[in-house]
């Protein structure tokens, strides 16, 4: 498989391998990679995918993406490894709230929300691109809670990869910073800042802005745009379908969304021909992409904090890939409309693909007051406790839905212990952590604490961060 970037207005564009695609991460000229062409899913490889295990379908979805580079038994080991570590023998369950209706749980990861099954997957496969190639990169991010345990769950005790994540000192939850600073890995260094998440943000920028750092380290990013996360998300999709009569059963899907990834996971699945109905995009009142599915136009506004956090986005960055299909492949013209976008807030008209996206998905708003009446219904009527973000998948499902006899399934993004005070404001029941994160509360933390101040930071990673010539070669 090659990979074309969003952007390339050349004829023909450049064309990389899926390794290349997987370092790479953003491409140079500020597109996002996609495959050339959708590998098909035959009715016949979806039918014999019945009774797989997650990893197995995993192996089946994902090869094709790959191609020869890895070869199949080590990309079989590293999947195995990847799911091996959920609380679920199924990994992404399937439970019945209504006829007709399901959520698919995707929180049974290490840390809870849906990001692992991603990232599970891809912590491993850079670790092994790397080692194969005798590199080593250090990582760096900022998180504003969640993005930064997933991350360092992706890449602890990898030989290749050092991760070095900053947090806004006493202003996440302290459930969110046991979850990096109780990681005993040598090479996991979760760092307090004396600051807000923006200055965080901003150490960041200000570190790959510095070219000596950048290259002295190879620094490398935890982006939320690299192709292989879409790639892992196709499988939950797949397996979800098998598990509930496809080929010869057609099934729907309602996603919580913020940056189009997760949903764009589905749609790709589509492409290639799993039998999905109706895909239902579902956001907070950061409502950019529900107004331009309901109305055409796609205006930035100013992010409003909700009830569901990871979703308070307004550019949603994986679009950018549907936006690429809808003007017919080309780079071009991917590349002036987001350029026109940047300067004025805009994505200049263009009826024939607001009306091709119309016929793809459906797409409904569901503000904080939705949300809870979401989580206090499916309490009622199911018993089951939901989280904020999942609860919004719910409610664009019931709203959205338009045959019966299809299945409709709900993504559930996060464990609803990880929200505790909006379920409890919304049902009067305080969820429990898992028991394997109930032990988080008392084990050791580690937490170096720096001022906000660039010099400091960098400091401080060059002297944790091993050298660049050792290690990655086993
Ligand atoms: C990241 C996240 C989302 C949004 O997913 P996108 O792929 O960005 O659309 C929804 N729910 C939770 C819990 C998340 O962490």
């Amino acid at each position: 498989m090659r990979y074309v970037s969003t952007r390339d207005a050349r004829t023909p564009p450049e064309r990389l391998s899926f390794e290349d695609v997987l370092l790479a991460g953003l491409a140079p000229d500020g597109g996002l990679y996609v495959p050339e062409d959708w590998p098909p899913l035959e009715a016949d490889q979806i039918r014999n995918m019945r009774g797989y295990s997650y990893a197995d379908i995993a192996e089946k979805v994902v090869a094709p993406f790959i191609g020869p580079e890895i070869e199949p038994r080590a990309l079989g080991a590293l999947i195995a490894g990847a799911y091996a570590g959920f609380s679920h023998a199924a990994v992404a369950p399937l439970k019945q709230l209504g006829p007709d209706l399901w959520v698919m749980e995707l929180f049974h990861g290490p840390t809870l929300a849906f990001k692992d099954y991603a990232l599970q997957l891809v912590g491993p496969l850079f670790d092994h691109v790397l080692a194969q190639r005798r590199r080593r990169v250090t990582i760096i991010g900022a998180t504003s809670g969640d993005t930064g345990s997933a991350a360092i769950e992706a890449c602890r005790d990898r030989t290749a990869i050092d991760v070095f994540i900053l947090y806004p000192e006493g202003r996440i939850s302290e459930v969110q910073r046991r979850q990096m600073t109780t990681v005993a890995s040598a090479n996991v260094h979760a760092i307090a800042i004396e600051g807000s998440f923006d200055d965080c943000q901003d150490l960041v920028k200000a570190m790959f802005a510095d070219a000596p750092f950048r290259q002295a380290l190879n620094l490398s990013a935890v982006n939320s745009i690299n192709w292989a996360r879409i790639m892992a998300q196709l499988v939950y999709y797949v397996a979800a379908a098998v598990a509930l009569g496809a080929p010869e059963r057609p099934v729907s899907f309602a996603v919580p969304t913020g940056n189009f990834g997760n949903v764009y996971a589905a749609h790709v699945a589509r492409r290639m021909g799993l039998p999905i109905a109706q895909l239902a995009i579902g956001t907070n009142r950061n409502d950019i992409l529900a107004r331009f599915i309901n109305q055409g136009a796609m205006t930035l506004e100013p992010v409003v904090p909700s009830l569901s956090p990871s979703m308070d986005i307004q550019v949603s960055s994986n679009f950018e890939r549907l936006l690429f299909e809808l003007k017919g492949r080309s780079g071009a013209a991917v590349a002036a409309a987001m350029g026109e976008f940047r300067k004025s807030g805009t994505l200049p008209t263009d009826e024939q693909a607001w009306r091709a996206a119309r016929s793809l998905f459906s797409a409904c708003r569901v503000d904080d007051e939705a949300t809870r009446r979401s989580i206090a219904e499916t309490w009622r009527d199911t018993g089951e406790l939901l989280d904020p973000h999942s609860a919004i998948a719910v409610a664009a499902a019931k709203a959205v839905r338009r045959e019966t006899g299809v299945p409709m399934v709900a993504l559930a993004s996060a464990h609803p212990a990880k929200f505790p005070e909006a379920v409890a404001e919304a049902t009067g029941v305080r969820p429990a952590l898992p028991a394997r994160l109930a032990e988080l509360m008392r084990r050791p933390e580690r937490r170096p604490r720096l001022p906000n101040d660039l010099a400091a930071v960098e400091d401080y990673v060059r002297a944790k961060a091993r050298p660049i010539g050792e290690g990655g070669a086993g």
